[in-house]
C-alpha cells in the first residue's frame, strides 16, 4: 500500500531511507536545512525542502501532521533530533521512526512516544558482523553498495565436487574468481573441472545478499 512519509536529516541514513522508500512507490516528503543536502535528493524523491525542522509552523505548512510516517534521521544535534521527534507525535503522526545515537538516546525518544527507534551504526556493525561469522568470511573489498569480492573458506558441503558440478553461478548466483590452494599455489579463472578441496579459500564475486544464502 501507497505510504506518504516525511524524511527529516538528509545524512547518509537519512538519504538511503528516502530514496529507497521512493523507488518502493511510496510518497517522500524529504527536509533538510542544509541546501545541498535537499539539492542531492531532488530528483529521487517526491518532494525536497530546505528548511529547519524545528520550526513547527513550517511543518505545519508542509502538511506533515496528515502525513502516515515520520523519519528522524538527524544524527548529531541529539536536542534537534529529541524535539522534532516530540512534535510529530504531538502533531499527531501515527507512526514516528527516530534514529538514536546511542541506548540513553533511545531511551529517551522511547518517554517521548517514537514508535520505533533504529541504531543504524550499531545494527550494521552486527549485521556485518554475523555475516563474517555465519559464511567464514575471511577478507572482503566493496564494489559498489550491493556487491563485493569476499574470500570464503570452501562450504563442508562444496568439497570434493567440481565447480561445474556445484553449478554455483545458478544456484547461489556466485562467481568464483579464484581458488587459493595454499599461500603459493592460486588457481586463477577456475574452469568447470577444477576440484574444491577441504580449506581451499574461494575468491568470489556476488551480491552480498547471496553471501548470506551460502551453506557453512
Ligand atoms: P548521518 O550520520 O546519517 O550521515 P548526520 O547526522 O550526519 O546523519 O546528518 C543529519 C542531517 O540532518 C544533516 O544533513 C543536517 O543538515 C540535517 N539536520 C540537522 N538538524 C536539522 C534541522 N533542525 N532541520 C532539518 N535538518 C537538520
Amino acid at each position: 500500500m501507497r505510504k506518504q512519509f516525511v524524511v527529516i536529516g538528509l545524512g547518509r541514513f537519512g538519504t538511503s531511507v528516502a530514496k529507497t522508500l521512493t523507488s518502493l512507490g511510496h510518497e517522500v516528503l524529504a527536509l533538510d536545512k542544509n541546501e545541498q543536502a535537499v539539492q542531492s535528493v531532488m530528483q529521487d524523491v517526491t518532494q525536497a525542502v530546505q528548511a529547519d525542522a524545528r520550526e513547527e509552523d513550517t511543518l505545519r505548512g508542509l502538511g506533515v501532521r496528515n502525513l502516515d510516517v515520520g523519519v528522524v534521521a538527524i544524527g548529531d544535534d541529539l536536542e534537534a533530533n529529541i524535539l522534532i521527534t516530540l512534535m510529530l507525535k504531538e502533531m499527531g503522526i501515527p507512526y514516528v521512526v527516530a534514529k538514536a545515537q546511542s541506548v540513553q538516546h533511545g531511551k529517551v525518544l522511547e518517554k517521548i512516544g517514537a514508535d520505533k527507534i533504529v541504531y543504524p551504526e550499531q545494527d550494521m556493525g552486527i549485521r556485518l558482523a554475523n555475516n563474517f561469522i555465519r559464511t567464514n568470511v575471511m577478507d572482503f573489498i566493496e564494489l559498489s553498495l550491493d556487491y563485493s569480492i569476499f574470500e570464503i573458506i570452501a562450504p563442508s558441503k562444496f568439497v570434493n565436487q567440481t565447480l561445474g558440478k556445484l553449478n554455483l553461478r545458478a544456484v547461489y548466483k556466485i562467481n568464483v574468481m579464484a581458488i587459493k590452494k595454499s599461500k603459493e599455489e592460486i588457481v586463477i579463472a577456475p574452469g568447470a573441472n577444477a576440484v574444491v578441496e577441504e580449506k581451499d579459500v574461494l575468491v568470489i564475486v556476488c551480491n552480498k545478499k547471496a553471501l548470506s544464502k551460502l551453506p557453512d
